[in-house]
């Protein structure tokens, strides 16, 4: 197997489990030294590549100081971000039930976390004048509906972040870029379908397709922060086996 990112060193935050669990695994497969940041410190990974570990809220600017920290004293630099934690906290909360505190703790994690992710990545990118940054954002941003108004609306953000970024940081040489999939079967997938695997494919998908799992998810990301892409910035990949375009 050729390996697509050796001599690279990456930070995925949420790597625990789900998505970013499937990156870590592979981001090593393909011979890059990987620290994952996450507030949960039980990791799912079947590579069996060594991967790193440090505690992270991503939505404490202290936090994210360290783990970049971390990671730079550990592998000396940091060449890929990838800022894929995130939370959906409630199944239905219509705007007029939804507690405040639910839509801020959303905007907290999943804006505000992606935005300290980057500005961390940067504050080490920027003097070497490469690297590249990856963020999450979800085909909520294509097809409305799908998702509470508080996830929805923190996904745009994450996109905004994502354009503005791109043009910020281009002049230093970093790619930024953003993955938004339609439903990956993980464990957030789960806790939020609250009904079994089948009834939920059924519920969000047309026949033909299956339910993306995360792996199929981690190769979007791989092309994504790999070399081979060293053209593509400023991009929203939407990874919906075209679902959304269907429903637009
Ligand atoms: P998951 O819940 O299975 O995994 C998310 C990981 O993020 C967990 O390990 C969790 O501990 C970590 N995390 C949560 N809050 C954190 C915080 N404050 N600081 C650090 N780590 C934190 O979720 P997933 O399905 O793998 O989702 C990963 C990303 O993909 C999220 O941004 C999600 O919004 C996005 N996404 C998921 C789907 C889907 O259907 N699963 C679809 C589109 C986008």
């Amino acid at each position: 197997m050729a390996k697509r990112l050796q001599g690279k060193v990456a930070l995925i935050t949420g790597g625990a489990r789900g998505i970013g669990a499937a990156a870590a695994s592979l981001f090593s497969q393909h011979g890059a030294k990987v620290l994952i940041a996450d507030i949960r410190s039980e990791i799912q990974s079947e590579s069996g590549q060594p991967v790193s570990f440090v505690e992270c809220d991503v939505s404490s600017d202290l936090d994210m100081l360290n783990a970049v920290d971390a990671v730079v004293s550990m592998h000396g630099k940091l060449d890929i971000m990838y800022s894929n934690a995130g939370i959906a906290e409630d199944r239905a909360p219509g705007i007029l039930s939804i507690d405040p505190q639910v839509f801020r703790k959303v905007f907290d994690v999943n804006v505000y976390g992606s935005f300290l992710a980057a500005k961390h990545a940067a504050r080490v990118m920027v003097p070497k004048c490469s690297g590249t940054i990856l963020f999450t954002g979800s085909a909520v941003t294509a097809s409305y509906g799908l998702a509470p108004h508080n996830y929805t609306a923190s996904k745009h953000a994450v996109v905004g972040l994502t354009k503005n970024l791109c043009v910020e940081l281009g002049q230093f040489g970093i790619r930024v870029n953003c993955i938004s999939p339609y439903v990956v079967m993980t464990p957030m997938a789960a806790e939020f379908a609250g009904c079994d695997e089948e009834a939920y494919k059924k519920r969000v998908l047309p026949d033909h397709l299956k339910l993306m799992r995360a792996e199929e998810v981690a190769e979007v990301a791989l092309n994504m922060v790999s070399d081979e892409s060293n053209y593509i910035s400023g991009l929203n990949l939407l990874v919906d086996g075209g679902v959304c375009l269907k429903s637009a």
